[in-house]
């Protein structure tokens, strides 16, 4: 159980005191977290997560302020049950709770306790002998990463819950390339309208290596942007920017187009799989399934050489209309992969109604596995999963040895990350093919 803080006036900390009564504004949260900041070591890091329960007003206004009370009790101790020793629960407002959460090493451990409160939040609540289900939205920020202050940390918490909620996603970890208006780059938009005209636009590859007999079993087509004056420009931040705008679709047609085409100059290409990544937004669009028939047909490449992945976040946030159409191209052959496995909020109600072909693990537990307990500990579980639902899995951001081995170990069937090879433009990449394969 973690310990709750009261209504302190100094900013001393109450990290080494016994559990005292609630803490109950924003202004104690603060002072805490800044106590927390100072005291805290360079080898690890705190996060900070603001809770909001959706509609509290509505449940309030409705069954009465008695039962929304009750109702406030019992989430706090819910809280309280599913974090650690160490962390503080804060009341905030209305309906908001702060969580600070010590020794946090990597934004996978902070996504775990957020999956924990999501999970535990959805046993309904009883109150006068009457279930009541609450819908909650999480932002979450980590120090040092996104802030280095109490104030800043919790002003990119609550950015980060805004986006949740108004991207209908359970929760948010704050991303410093936020789809915020903010950081929106109209200039880059205008930009990107030309990019496939000006030939800016490729496909670099990124080989996927199967773990038990060391073949290639395909890659990760992953697309590029150079500019003339600013060099390439990272997906991370031009992707979303052509979410918001639609761009998205076109550019969609153009890396799947370019994928099927390049393929056909890969050695032995009707045995290796390319995979190319898809948005959510694309799901939406029921003219995809015709876009995608028609360049394998183009092409002429079997619907077995061909990957969509796509994330687990963006599966979740639209999962009744993408299913449709993931089953039509299961149907077809196509293989279905689950992107950034555990980062996402699918419980296994949803999980089991994907109909997936492969899991791809999340680098950011894939990288510290060895280092980290707990990382090593989503790792086996994901592998253990997917296998149990006869899926293939993928270890991506492998980086060392060490890692390939101990993945192997576990079972897991294929590899994806730096230490076997970083993405590579096309011409590359079939040399690199060529090579791997005349030395295995
Ligand atoms: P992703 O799908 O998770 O792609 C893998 C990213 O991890 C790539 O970054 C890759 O370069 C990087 N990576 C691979 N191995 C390692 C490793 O061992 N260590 C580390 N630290 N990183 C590794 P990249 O190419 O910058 O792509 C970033 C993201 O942009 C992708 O993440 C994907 O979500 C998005 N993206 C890329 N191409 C497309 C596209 O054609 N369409 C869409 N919708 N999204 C794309
Ligand atoms: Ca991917
Ligand atoms: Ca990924």
């Amino acid at each position: 159980m973690a310990s709750t803080l009261m209504n302190t006036t100094s900013s001393q900390s109450s990290v080494m005191s016994e559990p005292m009564d609630q803490l109950q504004s924003r202004g104690d949260l603060l002072n805490e977290l800044d106590a927390r900041l100072i005291a805290n070591t360079a080898d690890s890091g705190l996060a900070l997560l603001l809770v909001k329960i959706e509609r509290f007003r509505r449940l309030n206004v409705i069954f009465g302020h008695a039962l929304g009370d009750a109702l406030l009790h019992e989430f706090m101790q819910r809280l309280q049950q599913v974090v650690r020793d160490t962390d503080v629960v804060a009341r905030m407002g209305d309906s908001e709770f702060g969580i600070i959460l010590s020794d946090i090493r990597n934004q996978g451990h902070a996504q775990l306790a957020v999956h924990k409160i999501l999970s535990t939040m959805e046993t309904p609540f009883i109150l006068d002998d009457r279930p009541h289900r609450v819908s909650i939205k999480i932002g979450a920020a980590l120090f040092p990463a996104h802030a280095d202050k109490a104030m800043g940390l919790l002003q990119m918490a609550e950015k980060a819950l805004m986006a949740a909620r108004e991207g209908m996603q359970a929760y948010q970890v704050y991303a410093e390339e936020a789809r915020t208006e903010r950081f929106y780059d109209w200039d880059l938009e205008g930009r990107l309208q030309y990019a496939e005209d000006n030939d800016e636009l490729s496909l670099f590859y990124q080989p996927k290596i199967c773990l038990k007999s060391g073949e290639l079993f395909g890659a990760e087509a992953l697309i590029r942007w150079k500019t003339e004056d600013q060099g390439y420009i990272r997906p991370d931040i031009f992707i979303p920017i052509a979410e918001q705008s639609g761009q998205i679709h076109g550019l969609t047609r153009w890396v799947l187009n370019t994928a099927l085409r390049q393929i056909r100059a890969w050695p032995d290409a009707r045995s290796l799989k390319v995979a190319v990544n898809i948005s959510a937004s694309v799901l939406q669009d029921d003219s995809f399934i015709d876009a995608v028939q028609r360049a394998l047909s183009i092409w002429d490449a079997p619907p077995q050489s061909l990957i969509l992945e796509i994330t687990e976040s963006a599966l979740i946030a639209d999962f009744d209309s993408s299913l449709g159409m993931l089953e039509r191209f299961k149907d077809f052959g196509i293989g279905i992969s689950i992107d950034d496995f555990g980062t996402g909020y699918s419980s296994m109600s949803y999980f089991r109604n994907i109909p997936a072909t492969e899991l791809k693990v999340d680098r950011s537990f894939v990288s510290y596995m060895l280092d980290n307990v707990m990382d090593h500990r989503i790792v086996t579980t994901v592998i253990d999963l997917a296998r149990s639902f006869g899926l293939n899995v993928v270890a991506e951001g492998v980086e060392n040895r060490e890692t390939m081995e101990a993945l192997r170990e576990l079972g897991c069937d294929i590899a994806q990350g730096y230490y076997l090879a970083r993405p590579m433009p096309h011409e590359e990449f079939v040399q690199w093919i060529e090579d791997y394969q005349a030395s295995h």
